[in-house]
């Protein structure tokens, strides 16, 4: 069987092409989305991760502000920071790049953020939308997985979706969204390192969204003929003596097996920037109406 390749890069393409007419209609009323991104300390990955966001912002004309604090902020002063960015009306989106230094109280300095500039979809206003079926600020990754779906033309209705993987981040928000009647309508699975005989699950499921963070977990042996696959992993190994990034799925040992799959890089990852523009603007979007 041939595998297709599900690519992030094309999918996040489309959606950009989209959001161009929004962003525009924004403009014409004198709205420039705008994003502030916090970043505290050093974290070499973090850096990466904000500067490739405010990259993208910068690219399509939006506004974005960052705002770098010391490793040995005070917490009261971080969250200063996010009490005036709450009141800008020139931000409508706030995120707050993860982890934070151990003296900080993650969870507090999130549910600080106004659960209207909430771009990252973690506060517990939005999580609660979601899963009573009421989506507003969706967490980034799932969503983005769920525009590949649709854009490849994967229908999730009345599928078996088998999720590894129970983070507040990508697992359960994923898990939800595809079982949403309006969405996915699938019957879903959620695994997670409690689960007894993973295999038992993972061979069942038409769709096998794998998000546990380890390094090319699932191979030929966890998958069923033709299923589809969505590799959410990145994870940085060392192989040959060279340092590379791959994904939680084998991708070599399925490839032939499963009928699609997102590959790594250049899969889930450059949808979860694309979908924190896409928040951004719709947040935009939601404030003016
Ligand atoms: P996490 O560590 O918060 O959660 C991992 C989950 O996997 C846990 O719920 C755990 O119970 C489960 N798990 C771990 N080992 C398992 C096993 N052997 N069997 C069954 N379940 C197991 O991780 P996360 O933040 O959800 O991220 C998961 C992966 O996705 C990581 O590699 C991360 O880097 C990546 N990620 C990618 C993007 C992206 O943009 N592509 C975004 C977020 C996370």
């Amino acid at each position: 069987m041939d595998t297709k390749i599900l690519s992030g890069l094309d999918a996040s393409k489309a959606l950009f092409g989209g959001l161009v007419a929004r962003i525009d209609h924004l403009k014409s009323k004198g709205v420039t989305p705008g994003l502030a991104a916090v970043l505290v300390g050093e974290n070499p990955a973090s850096e990466i991760y904000v500067r490739n966001k405010t990259k993208k912002f910068e690219s399509l004309g939006l506004k974005s502000d960052l705002f770098r604090l010391s490793k040995d902020v005070e917490e009261t002063e971080l969250l200063k920071l996010i009490e005036d960015l709450n009141n800008n009306n020139e931000i409508h989106g706030i995120l707050v790049q993860l982890p934070l230094p151990k003296h900080i109280d993650s969870e507090k300095v999130l549910n600080a953020i106004s659960p209207t500039k909430d771009v990252d979809g973690f506060h517990p206003e939005n999580a609660g939308l979601l899963s009573i079926g009421k989506p507003r600020f969706v967490p980034c990754t799932p969503k983005g997985i769920m525009f590949i779906l649709k854009h490849f033309n994967v229908d999730l209705n009345g599928k078996h979706v088998v999720v590894i993987g129970r983070s507040n981040i990508v697992g359960r928000p994923i898990s939800i969204l595809s079982s949403l009647k309006t969405l996915g309508n699938a019957t879903v699975t959620l695994c997670h390192s409690g689960t007894k005989d993973l295999k038992y699950f993972s061979k069942q499921a038409d769709v096998l969204i794998a998000a546990l963070g380890s390094p090319e977990f699932v191979d030929a042996s966890y998958i069923k003929d033709g299923a589809c696959l969505i590799d959410v992993g990145i994870n940085r190994i060392e192989k040959d003596g060279k340092s590379r990034i791959v994904g939680d799925v084998n991708q070599e040992s399925v490839t032939g097996i499963a009928s699609s799959l997102t590959p790594v890089p250049k899969g889930v990852g450059p949808m979860t920037i694309a979908m924190l523009v896409e928040n951004t603007v719709l947040s935009a979007e939601l404030l003016l109406n």
